[in-house]
């Protein structure tokens, strides 16, 4: 994982990190407007935990810009 200057925004510690939205199948985030099509855009996503409170904040679509936008 890349470094980065992420602050968490419930306790303010810098002490974080990235991780994955994970289950069995992935989580996806699929917008408003895809549903009920054929074929829906979805995209995983990334957020950041902070060490020191447990805060998950920062979710990231990882296929954003070109998945989704486009
Ligand atoms: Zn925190």
């Amino acid at each position: 994982m890349e470094e980065n200057n992420l602050v968490c925004p419930v306790c303010g510690s810098s002490n974080v990190f990235d991780g994955k939205l994970s289950s069995t199948g992935g989580f996806v985030f699929i917008p408003e407007e895809e549903k009920g099509k054929f074929l829906q855009r979805s995209s995983f996503m990334t957020a950041s935990a902070c060490r020191d409170c447990g805060a998950v904040f920062g979710l990231r679509l990882t296929d954003h810009p070109n998945k989704l936008t486009k």
